[in-house]
């Protein structure tokens, strides 16, 4: 079966709409910024296409981020924190510029009781000490993308020039490490890496774990519309190899932890923690918020229902000049909603942190219920299989009690 048949597909124009949804019913806790719509390195598998989304670089303007912070106190008011998420392209080509835009939300906020948190996913190369200094009077939490050692990182994340960048990425991830530590309420400072081509995720796992690196994110190489880096065939055959190890990444984890409180002890990928305390807490995995609780922002101030839709503007649902447009928010919602029946029989669905309808926007608002719920099944099923592991060595009244 092909993707386009397998995909639960729910973007035609005749979706029946009801009606129209009001304004208030959209109140992004979430706000994901893309400031930067370019990078300076060229990693072989970059899904964002350098974050350029398939476009031209730029850079929001004040033009754009002035109506962009009186849309979000508008849209946002009530909310006592609201996030700004900088996971796209790299933000501190224009570090000073996005700062300016921080100062002046959060001026503008100052009256309200909104608070304006932030957070910056870097490749860490460009960032200079004083840099790291602002984000840190400025509470700005960092996410450095680094693959693990730098044998597995320097393969595919080189600079324009061709350059390695593990050394630099890894000292001032370390740097600003050294910086946060300590500082009651200060910002948090962890990384993100990708594993690629035959890079095995026990290595990337030991490169943290003997860095001190308690948690951090792993996920295996995906699909580049951008860059074509690795075929089909090959990618499954990575992300076979990838959930191979992360069962034993997960099983030697809770083998380790027997009888042991979770979320203060645990090493590994963050993954596989939030599905243990999940199941722990008696609470399923919240599907992500597009659409409702979590807005994206571009270069030019369209807005989208997520950052999965970035270049497409076909998906775009207002701008943060005009604001939204009632029709389009209401044919993603409904596009989204019949997307998700697939959903309603599936037995992983309480664990299933995928449910992500922007899997292809070429083929519409679809769950690519094919590659992505066969990799969401795999997690979930490692997950439970370990949960139990570690549960069977459960003390009574451990650590938290189910929510109401
Ligand atoms: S750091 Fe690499 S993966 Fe991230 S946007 Fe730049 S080129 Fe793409
Ligand atoms: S694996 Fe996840 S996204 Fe796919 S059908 Fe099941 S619950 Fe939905």
């Amino acid at each position: 079966m092909s993707n386009s048949q397998s995909a639960a597909v729910a973007g035609s124009s005749n979706q029946q709409i009801d009606s129209l949804p009001s304004p208030e019913s959209y109140r992004p806790v979430m706000w994901e910024i893309v400031f930067s719509q370019d990078c300076n390195l060229r990693c072989r598998y970059c899904v964002t296409g350098y974050g350029r989304m398939g476009g031209t670089a730029k850079f929001m303007l004040p033009e754009v981020w002035k109506p962009l912070s009186e849309r979000i106190l508008q849209m946002s008011a009530g909310r006592k924190t609201v996030l700004l998420d900088f996971g796209i392209g790299e933000t501190f080509l224009h570090f000073d510029e996005a700062m300016r835009f921080l100062d002046y939300l959060r001026e503008r906020a100052s009256g309200t009781e909104m608070k304006i948190e932030a957070r910056i996913t870097t490749n860490g190369t460009l960032v200079t000490r004083k840099q790291l200094q602002t984000c840190l009077e400025k509470n700005i939490s960092l996410i450095f993308s680094i693959d693990g050692p730098a044998a597995l990182h320097d393969r595919y994340r080189i600079a324009a020039d061709g350059k390695t960048t593990h050394r630099r990425a890894l000292g001032n991830f370390k740097l600003y490490r050294s910086m946060v530590t300590g500082v009651a309420n200060g910002p948090s400072c962890t990384v993100s890496s990708v594993v690629a081509g035959d890079a095995r995720l026990q290595d990337v796992s030991r490169f943290w774990r003997k860095l001190g690196v308690q948690q951090y994110k792993a996920i295996p190489v995906d699909r580049s519309r951008h860059v074509g880096c690795f075929p089909q065939q090959e990618l499954m055959a990575i992300r076979n190899q990838y959930m191979d190890d992360l069962k034993q990444v997960a099983f030697a984890e809770a083998e380790r932890l027997k009888g042991q409180e979770l979320s203060q002890n645990y090493v590994g990928p963050m993954g596989i923690l939030t599905s243990w305390m999940s199941m722990l807490k008696s609470s399923p995995c919240r599907s992500c918020g597009a659409g409702y609780s979590v807005m994206c922002v571009d270069a030019n101030g369209a807005l989208y229902p997520c950052q999965g839709f970035v270049g497409f503007p076909q998906y775009s649902i207002g701008s943060v000049s005009e604001g939204l447009i009632p029709e389009k928010l209401a044919h993603f919602r409904a596009a989204r909603t019949q997307a998700e029946k697939a959903c309603s029989s599936c037995w992983a669905r309480f664990l299933c942190a995928v449910g992500c309808v922007a899997a292809d926007p070429r083929k519409g608002i679809a769950l690519d219920t094919e590659t992505g719920c066969e990799i969401a099944k795999a997690h979930v099923e490692v997950a439970v299989n370990s949960f139990q592991m570690w549960s069977a060595h459960r003390k009574p009244n451990e650590e938290a009690k189910p929510q109401a």
